[in-house]
């Protein structure tokens, strides 16, 4: 058999129920999933764009790639990325990205060619007809990394197109993504493999009267200067924050993960599986060598019915650039790990992901628990690569800046 085309989607924003439940529909990405390996139980690096990407595209965790926040770093360069190792692999690398994924980020290394979309400027369907025109002259062995921004808030979906953040505009705006990336899927041909994930998850209030008491709270934070005169005040309006990027909830890094294509058999998968696992099991599937070094693994065994030993995920929360603020943690499939600053850790009882409870802090009851995910974190921080990167030009740093203040992230 010659060499499978890869197909990798990203859909931002893409939640795991929004493809697993029943609701929003979504047939084409179903059709994958049950002809496939279907990771019921797929936890995302962290909950910011960039940051997310560079995890997925280098099989490494943030302190070893060096991508932090949306703005101000740069993908770490000693590393090999996903595009790299395709490249050497005699494959033809695409990518057709948008929102903050900029050349100026590094996350682009290694694409022979890549076109970067200004997602709210250049509408859907003329840009999806012209990537599909650029996949039928794609030369075999084909590489291609899609990121869509369809689904990402606010939520703008058929039939009015009018903004939305509430849960049925999110619900709308999947179900109509999945039809509209119909053209991509048939211009991929019999020998591609599907890789479908989500960057991260997302949070939305269950109704627009929701939405509407959120913004008054985000309203009055800014208006009132809350954080100083009522910091308690300022800080409960805080956490009624909604989007993604600033916390670890389990909709927020709970995202699928569908690998579907010649030679992989249908399974499901319910053991936790990590996005940085995605670099070197595709390496893994394509006969690729796989970088040494990277905190990922291949999933292969569980495709195959075998099995792998559990590994926590490590997550973070950076924000835009949230100045030492950051959130860290540490999840299995039973426990998840939270560390903010120098406030106390927060341990929460999973379930198996059926029913978290992440209101409930176990920490000081399971330090049994709660020690081993400590150390693994210190472990990952304590991993950084010490690169001579030049730091990110003034140039550089104000395009990325206009890009995010287009997108409403500043
Ligand atoms: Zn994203």
């Amino acid at each position: 058999m010659t060499a499978p085309n890869v197909l990798f989607l990203a859909i931002d924003s893409l939640r795991a129920d929004a493809v697993f439940e029943p609701a929003p529909p979504t047939p084409n990405i179903d059709r994958y999933a049950t002809g496939g390996a279907a990771f019921r139980h797929c936890v995302s690096t962290t909950t910011s764009t960039t940051p997310s990407f560079s995890s997925m595209l280098t099989g490494c965790y943030p302190p070893k790639h060096g991508v932090r926040g949306l703005q101000g770093y740069r993908l770490a360069s000693s590393l090999t990325t996903m595009a790299e190792a395709f490249a050497a692999g005699g494959y033809n690398t695409h990518a057709e990205v948008t929102g903050p994924l900029l050349p100026q980020t590094g996350v682009l290394r290694g694409f022979a060619d890549a076109n970067h979309r200004q997602g709210y400027k250049v509408p859907f369907f003329e840009w999806r007809d012209s990537v599909t025109d650029r996949m039928h002259s794609y030369v075999n062995p084909w590489f291609m990394l899609l990121h869509i921004w369809e689904v990402h808030r606010p939520y703008r979906a058929p039939p009015d197109f009018t903004k939305r953040w509430d849960k049925a505009g999110y619900h709308a705006a999947v179900a109509a993504t999945d039809e509209w990336l119909q053209p991509i899927y048939d211009a991929c041909g019999d020998n591609t493999i599907v890789v479908i994930t989500g960057d991260h998850g997302e949070d939305y209030p269950d109704t627009p009267l929701q939405q509407k008491l959120i913004r008054l709270a985000r309203k009055s934070r800014k208006t009132l200067k809350l954080k100083r005169w009522i910091p308690a005040l300022d800080q409960k309006f805080q956490s009624l924050a909604v989007g993604h990027g600033f916390a670890l909830h389990e909709h927020l890094v709970r995202v699928p993960l569908i690998i579907a294509g010649p030679g992989i058999s249908p399974v499901v998968v319910d053991e936790q599986v990590r996005h940085v696992d995605l670099f070197p099991t595709l390496c893994d599937l394509c006969g690729l060598d796989t970088p040494s070094g990277i905190d990922g693994r291949s999933l292969r065994p569980l495709m195959e019915n075998g099995s792998l030993a559990e590994e926590p995920a490590y997550m973070e929360a950076v924000g835009v650039k949230l100045e030492g603020n950051r959130i860290v943690g540490a999840r299995t499939r039973d426990w998840k790990l939270l560390r903010a600053g120098a406030s106390k850790p927060a341990l929460y009882k999973l379930n198996g992901g059926g029913s978290p409870n992440e209101k409930r802090n176990l920490y000081s009851r399971y330090p049994e628990v709660a020690q081993p995910l400590e150390s693994f974190i210190a472990q990952v921080e304590e991993s950084t690569i010490v690169t001579e990167d030049a730091p990110l030009s003034v140039e550089d740093e104000a395009t990325i800046e206009q890009h995010l203040r287009d997108l409403g992230y500043l």
